[in-house]
């Protein structure tokens, strides 16, 4: 069985986790195709944090007491670079992250598209998954607010989501096209998952890349969503700031209203909530989407292992 993931960073990290151990004893293929709005050049580099989490966390690699980067890096450089004054002195990157963002910048120069660049970096670790960008283009995530717009991670991780946002620009999207692999991988799955990510910021821009939603709606597979909003709440991070932008009540409902019914044009069969949020499934069921409540917190591989179970019966 072949199973696409649509997947953001870390939330879509713990969640292919949960795939790998579900899907690899059985034998089941696994590709996730990843954001690239966080994308952006900084201090000579490509950095592609979406995709670094997703590799670092199925390495086993991952600094999982910050959440972010590898376990066990130093800061050093990162300092180097403040004392120049090159880059954002808020923005720091770890010794061995920064190993990774030269080797991509490396083959980027040798000519590989990103989606060749990250094959090369993923091959170092049997991942148990393949990942592929959602393009080999440049598309930034930019965020709109009253004083104008500023890189979506400025936003997030300088401003910590509190500038109100009025919209978000995925900048290049217009102009961008799949990476190769991306629409084969969505037309040959056996099973897609949205994976609880950030809708707005994570699969907004994966959305957003002319050809994918296209590809989706035609895909033969069912498409199967996870609610990333349990009890009105977003679990971990400032969703909700992304949601309130868009319009968006943080809600698993709301969310799941958000991404449509495949029937009529949008993105969903099939949408999991958490248990807790069962006095939604009726709204979601209204829309055209099955829904169903099962246990949403992904606490551990194992345990998310369940939940991509139900998902996949879901899709039946
Ligand atoms: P990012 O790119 O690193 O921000 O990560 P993602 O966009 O892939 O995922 C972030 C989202 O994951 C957050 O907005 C949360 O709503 C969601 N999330 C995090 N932990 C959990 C969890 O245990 N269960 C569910 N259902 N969602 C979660
Ligand atoms: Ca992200």
């Amino acid at each position: 069985m072949k199973i696409v993931v649509l997947s953001g960073g870390v939330g879509g990290a713990r969640f292919l986790l949960g795939v790998r151990e579900h899907a690899s004893p059985a034998g089941h293929e696994i590709t996730a195709v990843v954001n690239v709005g966080d994308d952006m050049w900084h201090a000579g580099v490509r950095i592609a944090p979406d995709l670094d989490s997703i590799t670092y966390a199925l390495a086993g690699v991952n600094d999982t007491e910050r959440g972010w980067g590898r376990a066990g890096e130093s800061e050093r450089v990162s300092g180097e670079l403040r004392a120049y004054g090159v880059g954002w002195p808020w923005f720091t990157l770890g010794d061995l992250d920064l190993g990774t963002h030269l080797a991509r910048t490396h083959y980027l120069r040798e000519g590989l598209g990103l989606s060749g660049a990250t094959e090369r970096i993923t091959a170092r670790w049997p991942l148990g998954a393949t990942l592929i960008p959602s393009t080999d283009s440049e598309v930034e995530t930019h965020v709109v607010t009253a004083d104008g717009t500023l890189h979506f991670q400025e936003w997030w991780t300088r401003h910590r989501a509190a500038i109100p946002a009025l919209g978000f620009e995925y900048r290049g999207a217009e102009e961008a096209s799949p990476a190769p692999g991306v629409l084969d991988a969505i037309a040959s799955a056996d099973a897609i998952l949205v994976a609880p990510s950030n809708p707005v910021v994570s699969i907004g821009p994966i959305l957003a890349i002319p050809g994918i939603r296209e590809a989706l709606r035609d895909a033969a597979a069912p498409v199967v969503g996870v609610s990333p909003i349990i009890a009105g709440a977003v679990v971990r991070g400032m969703a909700d700031a992304c949601l309130t932008a868009i319009g968006v009540e943080t809600s698993a409902a709301a969310v799941a209203l958000h991404y449509g019914s495949r029937s009529a044009g949008g993105l969903l069969d099939a949408w999991l909530v958490d248990s807790s949020d069962a006095a939604e499934l009726a709204r979601v069921e209204a829309a055209g989407i099955r829904a169903r409540a099962v246990p949403l917190w992904m606490t551990s591989p194992e345990v998310t292992a369940d939940m991509v179970a139900a998902a996949l019966v879901a899709a039946r």
